[in-house]
């Protein structure tokens, strides 16, 4: 979800200037540190997002998660796959990518429902819930130690990312 400060994206000292120029395919321009007006410090200047994948496993609904690294915010942490969006990137597709690029997977899947948790300051962290047929091996490519399936009550015993854990337990809730 979030990356050390000094892993954020360098621009290129000299960009090229002519037809169709513009900020380059994938533009990083967003993946920087901002500071909401409630004063938070967040990752992603237009905010961030995760992919939340689920599967029904015996009939039991079954969530992908992954180890944030130590090195990273919140590191140690389980969390789902996430992060920046970038500029013209819907919150969507950004959950998607940030899956491949942190568990080196691009399954398909059926997405299911997509909520904005505010922090209170304008800056927003988007949940995409999406649903997979079966389960499928993920792997640590960037920013995680450990990936696995869990059942909800599995979940909850985890030491989680506290946005996870307040989302989760939104969820419940209902
Ligand atoms: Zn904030």
């Amino acid at each position: 979800m979030s990356r050390r400060a000094d892993g954020a994206a360098r621009h290129p000292a000299h960009p090229v200037i002519g037809e169709g120029a513009g900020p380059p395919a994938g533009s990083a321009l967003t993946e920087r540190w901002t500071v909401c007006s409630a004063g938070h410090v967040h990752w992603g200047a237009i905010g961030a997002a995760g992919l939340l994948l689920s599967c029904a496993v015996d009939t039991q609904p079954t969530f992908l998660l992954a180890r944030r690294s130590r090195w990273v915010d919140e590191g140690g942490r389980w969390g789902i796959p996430g992060g920046a969006i970038r500029d013209g990137e819907s919150p969507g597709d950004a959950a998607g990518r940030e899956l491949a690029e942190e568990l080196g997977v691009t399954p398909e899947y059926r997405i299911t429902g997509l909520q904005r948790s505010d922090c209170g300051g304008g800056w927003g962290f988007w949940t995409i819930t999406a649903r997979v047929p079966a389960i499928f091996e993920a792997y640590c490519a960037s920013e995680t130690d450990a990936t696995g399936w869990f059942t909800l009550p599995q979940l909850m015993r985890l030491d989680l990312h506290p946005g996870l854990r307040t989302w989760v337990e939104t969820v419940l809730d209902r």
